[in-house]
């Protein structure tokens, strides 16, 4: 029997797999390929298309000749697509979900929400797509306007180019595809070069949902080859980038004029105040420090807790930390698995190193472990003369920095250069609000850690963490234009 995606990779062991441009599954115009590799063992699983400029320029061609395929589309089409995306991701969750946990390394039972979010932000977008709305403006504001009426409304952009980071590859690249096809526009995806394969998948299913010809395109290959290319193509309208803020920076600099949506590093405090509940304050800022073994940009990465009670609070950390089963990403227990790549897993190194010659002191791990692991580390003592305080950690670290108050932790917080997230844990509703108000954060979560979600509630950044705000609603609106029509009666 032929499966769903025989057409998209040879067979065999560590298949090559083919890209998607302008409807077709081809190879790159080189011919070239790039491995993939699981962070497991470090073994090749996969090629995949090493895409030339020449293949970047057909798949933005395509998207731009297919706008009106999916922008003329009515809305009540397109929701009816977006579901059938998201009940077809449902039906082959076993094979993206066995993509994403050998791909990324990735626990199985983080690889299980990530699966069910995607699939549920298809169908969040299939109930926006039928929520756009104009509105229409009476003149008479203005004297010599009394008898005109505007209609105003919302129109798709037309290209969007969506770029997105490993670490959840699945669920970030459709917070951009979603909202793209639900506001009517087509699009070019570049998927990160560490773990392409469930975004291919994705397009397989996007294919077989019957998005029409063109209208999705999805290049792989390196950034640093074709992705400089894409950014500064001027028939891309938009460009929708998650990752790191380097190459956010990057990106903006070169585009020329273009809608910009950046989310990028983050470096979220937790910020444990003396009357907090310490039972969830330390089960949270684990779960929050710890998921993914921290390869989240929503990660607590420093935890800002108040002197009178750092001693209980440190204890309950150190005994939640010791319950995270450290093993093989398939066994549906594990809690850490390994790190993307042997960068990631030097810089996290390199961090508690620093750290640790500063002076912080190591109450559990601190060092590499077999392969691409790094043994969830709990460092106590750390203060602002550390690199781990300010730079993004990206691995399994718990950093505690103790404060003498309350107004060192909001000063403390607010001094990084982020600005993604950041969770306080208090019993106080002033304090709460307090620190709600003054947190320099897209989103402040009271007594629970950092995490996006469907995009129901907006996400995303201020300072170096980006630009403007993701969630499902919100990216549809971003990605439409506003259009006016002006009636002038006799
Ligand atoms: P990178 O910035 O390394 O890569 C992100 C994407 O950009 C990849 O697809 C990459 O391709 C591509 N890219 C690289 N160079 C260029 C270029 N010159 N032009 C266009 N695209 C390019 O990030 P990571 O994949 O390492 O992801 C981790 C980062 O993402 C962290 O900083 C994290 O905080 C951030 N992030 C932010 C989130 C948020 O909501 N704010 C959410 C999740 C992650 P290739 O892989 O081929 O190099």
């Amino acid at each position: 029997m032929k499966k769903v995606f025989d057409s998209i990779r040879s067979k065999g062991k560590a298949p090559t797999y083919k890209m998607f441009v302008a409807g077709k599954w081809v190879q790159s115009s080189s011919g070239e390929t790039q491995e993939v590799r699981t962070p497991i063992d470090s073994s090749v699983i996969a090629r995949v298309p090493k895409a030339t400029e020449k293949d970047a320029e057909a798949a933005v061609q395509a998207a731009y000749a297919s706008r009106k395929l999916i922008g003329d589309m009515d809305a009540v089409d397109r929701a009816a697509l977006l579901n059938k995306i998201g009940d077809l991701i449902y039906e082959n969750q076993k094979a993206l979900m066995d993509a994403i946990v050998l791909d990324a390394g990735k626990p199985v039972s983080v690889a299980k929400g990530e699966l069910a979010a995607t699939a549920e932000r298809f169908k969040y977008a299939a109930e926006e797509a039928k929520s756009i709305r104009g509105e229409s403006l009476e003149g008479d504001t203005v004297p010599w306007h009394r008898k005109k009426i505007g209609m105003v409304m919302r129109q798709p952009l037309g290209v969007v180019l969506a770029i997105s980071p490993f670490n959840y590859p699945l669920f970030i690249a459709t917070a951009k595809i979603a909202p793209a096809l639900a506001a009517g526009n087509s699009l070019v995806i570049k998927p990160a070069s560490d773990d392409p394969l469930a975004v291919l998948m994705l397009t397989r299913l996007m294919e077989l949902a019957g998005v029409p010809k063109g209208v999705v395109n999805t290049v792989t290959g390196s950034g640093s080859d074709i992705g400089d290319y894409l950014a500064k193509h001027e028939k891309v309208s938009m460009i929708t980038f998650t990752g790191s803020t380097g190459v956010g920076q990057h990106i903006s600099d070169i585009c020329g004029m273009k809608k910009l949506h950046m989310e990028l590093g983050g470096k979220a405090p937790g910020l444990v105040l003396k009357d907090a509940d310490l039972d969830l304050a330390a089960k949270q800022c684990v779960n929050g420090a710890l998921k993914f073994s921290g390869q989240r940009c929503d990660a607590v990465s420093r935890i800002l807790v108040e002197k009178p009670v750092a001693d209980k609070f440190v204890r309950k950390v150190v005994a939640e930390v010791k319950t995270w089963k450290v093993a093989d990403p398939k066994d549906p227990k594990t809690k850490i698995g390994p790190l993307i790549n042997e960068r990631a897993q030097e810089k996290v190194d390199s961090l508690v190193k620093d750290a640790v010659e500063k002076g912080a002191k190591v109450l559990l791990g601190g060092k590499k472990g077999k392969g691409l692991w790094y043994q969830p580390t709990v460092l106590d003592g750390v203060t602002p003369d550390m690199r781990i305080a300010w730079e993004e950690t990206f691995g399994p670290v718990v950093a505690i920095m103790r404060v003498k108050d309350y107004e060192e932790a909001i000063e403390l917080a607010n001094r990084s250069e982020f600005g993604l997230d950041a969770c306080v844990f208090t019993e106080s509703l002033d304090k709460a609000l307090d620190a709600g108000m003054r947190l320099e954060d897209g989103t402040v979560n009271i007594n629970a850690a950092p995490a996006h979600g469907l995009g129901n509630f907006p996400f995303g950044g201020d300072k170096d963490s980006g630009m403007d705000r993701e969630g499902i609603k919100f990216s549809v609106e971003e990605m439409t234009k506003v259009h006016t029509i002006v009636f002038n009666p006799k």
